[in-house]
């Protein structure tokens, strides 16, 4: 055990959609999971509430089990009742919510994209807050994540304290202003929450349509702390640009607003220790590395004739959001620059063509799938990482690169704006540069960048490696991160009590 930074023991219940590694489809999963782990490694009490999903991965958790007693939970004009489940995930304590509705909202062999989404989570929102009434919990903080489970925040403070359950502070974090849940207004009736009263400018109504609710905007009106997932972002978000039409809301309640940049999980992604690398290696060793760069080329099917040729790289979703113009550029510039590339990436349908193209190629090769034990090699095997977002809330892949020698080439956005600094800016203190960026989101701005990177890479070996080994030993645990999390939480908990005391 570290010590809580604020002296003070915490119970924090996160009521999430996704937990990594037992629910994960991106970031949230990971975030909840290394945070709580951090948390409770502090000192704190951390607790998770999650749906009980058929396609959950049972085999990570431990000693599942299901309580006696179901919880009873509202929902379109009837109780229904909840089997609750406990278990541990990587030694933290979980609970899983199995709706006996007919429905079955979580029986439905996938996480997201049914038709009855906005029903489904909202409601898990509320049979969560049920559940934590009825076990006579008192947390600190109820932190909750996304558009799923943003009713928390609203139906805490109109239905929960009213109901005596009024310890808590709520936390909300979005990990991503794109997504935000909107429906009919009359569809928040369902959960029990108040459609007349809610349905207000000022409260849930989406901006786009006086019928229309926005769980996500009802979490920033209705939550003690609002948090984003890098400063950056937080600040893009503020911007009628980025804010995705919810600039204005986030722009009046701006004093609980911050930006927290992600950690990694740093066990799980360690070269030091990766069993899917051909050779581990670390900071002060990286000879490894060459053996990887041989191994994924041989694997691949690629030209090995020079040990000094860069290797460039690119692990992501193919959707829009991840600049796949330029994704697609990077593969033909870095040829031309005499390089190799390689892409894993999912969601692939318009890279279909390309992969064809050069399925049997010397130096490129594109692989279309998810593939988590592939994904290790490449950030291993290479030289360079290309990440071009339009946006990037966070963005896990630069970091992750960098813990693994391979040196990011990254547009100035979001978290990326907040963890990849330009080897050759000056206005940066040199202890800080670790890659190379670019600002704008054309060919031409990219290219300067990927051209500086092979200019060091071919020109300067010795500073090469010594970037290499300086980009390893950077410190992205969430040991950082989980502090500012845990100040925010204690101000909050501070503040309610010495309102409570006048
Ligand atoms: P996002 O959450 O928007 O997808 P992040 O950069 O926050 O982007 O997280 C991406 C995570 O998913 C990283 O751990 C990355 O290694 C992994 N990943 C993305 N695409 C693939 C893929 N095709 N195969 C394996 N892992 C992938």
């Amino acid at each position: 055990l570290t010590s809580s930074t604020t002296g003070e023991r915490l119970h924090v219940i996160h009521i999430a959609a996704e937990m990594a590694p037992v629910a994960k489809v991106g970031g949230l999963g990971d975030v909840v999971s290394g945070l709580s782990k951090a948390l409770q490694k502090k000192g704190h009490l951390v607790e998770i509430v999650l749906p009980k999903y058929d396609c959950m991965r049972y085999d990570v958790v431990r000693d599942l089990k299901a309580l006696d007693v179901p919880v009873e939970s509202y929902f379109d004009g009837r109780l229904f009742k909840n089997k609750i489940w406990v278990g541990t995930v990587e030694g933290l304590p979980v609970y899983f919510i199995e709706p006996h509705h007919p429905s079955k909202f979580f029986w439905r062999g996938q996480f997201y994209g049914e038709q009855d989404d906005f029903k489904r989570f909202s409601f898990f929102s509320r049979a969560a807050l049920e559940l934590i009434l009825q076990a006579g919990k008192k947390p600190d903080i109820i932190h909750c994540h996304d558009w799923q489970t943003a009713f928390v925040a609203p139906l805490y403070w109109d239905l929960y304290v009213p109901k005596g359950l009024n310890s808590a502070r709520i936390c909300f974090t979005c990990h991503n202003f794109e997504y935000q849940g909107t429906a009919p207004a009359s569809d928040l009736a369902s959960c029990g929450l108040d459609v007349y009263h809610l349905n207000r400018p000022d409260r849930m109504q989406d901006h786009s349509a006086n019928d229309r609710v926005n769980p996500v905007k009802g979490a920033i009106v209705f939550s003690n702390i609002v948090t984003t997932v890098s400063p950056s972002y937080a600040q893009e978000v503020r911007t009628a640009e980025g804010g995705q039409g919810l600039h204005a809301v986030l722009h009046s309640h701006s004093k609980k607003f911050a930006g927290i940049l992600n950690g990694i999980d740093t066990e799980a992604w360690n070269p030091a220790t990766d069993p899917f690398l051909k050779v581990q290696y670390n900071s002060n060793d990286i000879e490894g590395k060459a053996e990887n760069k041989e191994a994924l080329r041989r694997h691949l099917g690629m030209s090995s004739a020079s040990i000094r040729q860069p290797l460039v790289a690119c692990i992501t979703r193919l959707v829009p959001q991840k600049g796949v113009h330029l994704i697609r550029h990077a593969i033909y510039r870095t040829l031309e620059l005499g390089g190799q590339f390689v892409l894993l990436g999912s969601s692939p349908r318009e890279f279909e063509d390309i992969a064809n193209y050069f399925k049997s190629h010397e130096h490129a090769r594109l692989i279309l799938k998810y593939d988590e034990s592939l994904s290790h090699l490449i950030y291993a095997a290479s030289d360079m990482f290309i990440i071009p977002s339009i946006f990037e809330p966070c963005g896990l892949t630069q970091m992750i690169a960098m813990r693994y020698g391979s040196i990011p080439i990254a547009r100035k956005t979001g978290g990326l704006n907040d963890s990849v600094f330009d080897v050759d800016d000056d206005t940066i203190p040199v202890q800080y540069r670790n890659g190379f960026t670019f600002l704008t989101s054309d060919e031409q701005a990219f290219n300067n960048a990927l051209e500086r990177a092979f200019h060091h890479y071919k020109n300067d070996a010795d500073g090469w490696k010594q970037l290499v080994e300086k980009d390893m030993s950077i410190d992205f645990s969430w040991d950082s991160s989980s502090a500012l999390y845990e100040e925010l939480y204690a101000k909050s908990v501070a503040r309610a009590r010495a309102a409570n005391r006048t």
